[in-house]
């Protein structure tokens, strides 16, 4: 299921664990130092690459593994937090007698089925016999159309995603929505542009196409025209298609219609034998997120034949499943979409594959372990706090602003006020009970959790939302501000060094940490955020005058990422990634002010020679410590709504005088901006 309105603190990651890593035992004793001296690179001027001078010897010392299209402080967690949850599920997994239809019993089968080659492999594409049957015996447009809603029902989507969520315009409710989808490479711009990497994306996407049809049993004459009539499809679609900077606009993707509506505008398309399929025969209102999108389906289902039709959902099939099939079928899968695409040089460990498949299917099932087992309750009573401390911050710098009518400000405090705060795990934990494991197919074990997930998501269109759900599991590295819920969410997985550091000073942690918190309470005022009020709802609570105030400063802003070169040529792209460059900035100016307020007027000395301004900033740094391949890069510059990590670090600290002063920033420096450049906009 798509969640595309949650706003993140980083790009979400499938990372693995570094096999040589063996502290697992040594972990929580352990004493991270809140700044690794021998990360830096003393050598470097901060002004012309803080990036460098905070983490410069790192990155001259630590080598990308060959399993990873990046390496740094986010996957170090994620590999840490990896090996905790390898140790609950073998421990669980160890648990013979576990009652069936238990919790341990669905944790143990899971993994273990996946961890099955011989059984897997044995069985090859047979595993999906049954599937390629069926889309093979489809002989109308209907057919196809009611195939789809099928499959939609069984949590695969061809074409388009259909799911529950808050209704934008009257948020405690529950309603149906229709969001763009059907392309298999990651961004429409892969099949429309004819830039070198677009072009050389295409042929290799091609010859990918072919040889998974040649390993579902086709010959290579007919695979080729196969995987030619996949991307002609694939491009029709893209055409039809919005961009990412597009699908920004929540007012455009937002538009609530009448199934009769939905079939006016795409009457090709048998809405409601669709919405029959798959469960929901009366949805009500639907919010269609892109309307061109579902008036070109229409269309689409008159310009390409059913025989083509099938081949596209055939590929779909493939796609879907490959990584759940044979080894053949999951190195071919790596080929394209870990190698040509991301730089990859190698396929994770299995263990690791299939443990991330657990975590992610009985997420919150593998969490409760988790944070009973790993998450500290101290933990969360001191993360709270320093939330409400970074609220108070905030809003005394609402108060201060001097571009923001009194009208507004009022506003902008209420909803700052509203914000509610998630720590650590859920209060209720999701019930798993009707979801179905078995001990000898990990295929159907997926089959069935995609389901069961499908089912849990759609029978909450019509119903009231559940405030107390989250959208990630405990374990993730990550955090996210939910718009609708006006939320502010932070999992058990990010709350540990170098983000959060029981053992640092203040300095380090409010740098890290606090404009973490920052960061997301701003996604609540940044370009998207702002357009939604304190209850959720899409509603303009800005004058115009401030709205255009605000428009003026966040355009700074673009120009500033704009021109930060990348790779060679490449630049960032400042439109695309203004959200997250809002919330950095946001962060960091929150962030500073509340540490300030809880030093009370009471600076601390220099901790190993570094004033509590320039810990603060180094806090800040290190979080962002990586290495990335070009391959990588280049994709995430084309993908991504948030900079780079060397960008994050680059830019927004040059806004503020208490960091040109800390590090004594010339304006002859290389990251120096002029003052009448700068974006401090909360
Ligand atoms: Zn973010």
């Amino acid at each position: 299921m798509k969640k595309p309105i949650f706003y993140t603190l980083a790009i979400g990651m499938l990372l693995g664990v570094l096999s040589c890593n063996n502290n697992s035992n040594m972990k929580n004793e352990a004493i991270v130092p809140a700044i690794d001296l021998a990360n830096m690179d003393l050598g470097v001027n901060p002004g012309d690459n803080f990036f460098r001078y905070v983490n410069g010897t790192w990155m001259k010392t630590t080598e990308i593994p060959p399993e990873f299209s990046q390496y740094g402080a986010f996957t170090i967690l994620n590999e840490n937090n990896q090996i905790q949850l390898k140790t609950l599920v073998e421990e669980v997994s160890a648990k013979k007698d576990a009652p069936n239809g238990s919790v341990s019993q669905k944790i143990r089968d899971l993994y273990n089925s996946g961890m099955d080659t011989v059984r897997i492999n044995e069985l090859g594409v047979k595993a999906i016999e049954n599937e390629i049957a069926e889309i093979e015996s489809i002989n109308s447009i209907s057919g196809i159309q009611k195939y789809i809603g099928q499959v939609h029902h069984k949590g695969e989507y061809p074409l388009f995603y259909i799911f529950s969520e808050a209704d934008q315009s009257n948020s405690n409710m529950e309603i149906a929505n229709f969001y763009q989808g059907g392309l298999s490479l990651p961004d429409v711009s892969y099949y429309l542009s004819d830039d070198d990497r677009s072009v050389e994306m295409r042929a290799q996407y091609l010859d990918h196409l072919a040889k998974m049809f040649i390993l579902k049993g086709d010959d290579d004459a007919k695979a080729a025209e196969e995987a030619k009539t996949v991307l002609k499809i694939e491009t029709e679609i893209a055409r039809n298609s919005k961009t990412r900077l597009e699908l920004r606009d929540p007012v455009a993707n937002f538009n609530k219609m009448s199934l009769d509506s939905i079939v006016q505008l795409s009457p090709n398309f048998d809405w409601k034998m669709y919405f029959t399929e798959i469960g929901l025969p009366d949805p009500g209102e639907v919010n269609v997120g892109q309307t061109e999108f579902v008036a070109g389906i229409s269309n689409l289902m008159q310009t390409i034949p059913v025989d083509e039709w099938k081949t596209y959902l055939m590929w779909n099939l493939l796609d879907n499943s490959a990584n759940y099939l044979s080894d053949d079928f999951v190195n071919q899968n790596f080929e394209f979409f870990g190698k040509a695409l991301s730089g990859r040089q190698e396929l994770q460990p299995r263990w690791k594959r299939v443990l991330n498949v657990t975590s992610d299917r009985l997420g919150e099932a593998i969490g409760q372990l988790y944070v009973e087992k790993y998450f500290p309750p101290q933990a969360k009573v001191r993360m709270v706090q320093l939330v409400e401390n970074l609220r108070l911050a905030f809003a005394d710098r609402i108060k201060n602003l001097d571009w923001m009518t009194d009208e507004t400000k009022v506003k902008a405090l209420a909803k700052l006020d509203a914000i509610t705060v998630k720590v650590g795990y859920p209060d209720e934990w999701r019930d798993y009970s009707s979801l179905k494991i078995v001990s000898d197919s990990y295929y159907q074990n997926v089959l069935n959790s995609r389901e069961f997930e499908f089912d849990y998501n759609i029978t909450k269109v019509g119903k009231p939302v559940d405030k107390k759900e989250w959208g990630m599991t405990p374990q993730t590295v990550n955090a996210y501000y939910n718009p609708t819920h006006n939320e502010i969410v932070f999992p058990a997985g990010i709350l540990q060094p170098p983000f959060f550091n029981k053992d640092a000073d203040d300095a380090v942690n409010y740098g890290a940490i606090g404009v973490v918190i920052g960061h997301e309470m701003t996604h609540g005022f940044d370009d998207q955020g702002r357009q939604y009020d304190k209850d959720g709802n899409l509603n303009d609570w800005w004058t115009e005058e401030d709205a255009k105030r605000f428009n003026e400063k966040t355009a700074k802003l673009v120009i500033l990422y704009d021109n930060y070169t990348e790779l060679d040529s490449l630049h960032i792209d400042g439109k695309l990634t203004l959200g997250e460059n809002i919330a950095d900035l946001g962060g960091l100016s929150i962030a500073y002010d509340a540490l300030q307020k809880a030093y009370n007027g009471t600076i601390p000395d220099k901790t190993d020679g570094f004033t509590p301004d320039q810990r603060f900033y180094l806090g800040y740094g290190q979080v962002w410590r990586q290495n990335i391949r070009d391959k990588e890069l280049q994709r995430r510059l084309k993908e991504d709504v948030h900079s780079p990590g060397d960008a994050r670090v680059n830019v927004p600290p040059f806004n503020f005088e208490t960091f040109i002063t800390a590090f004594n920033i010339q304006p002859d420096n290389k990251l120096f901006i002029p003052v009448e450049d700068r974006a401090i906009i909360w």
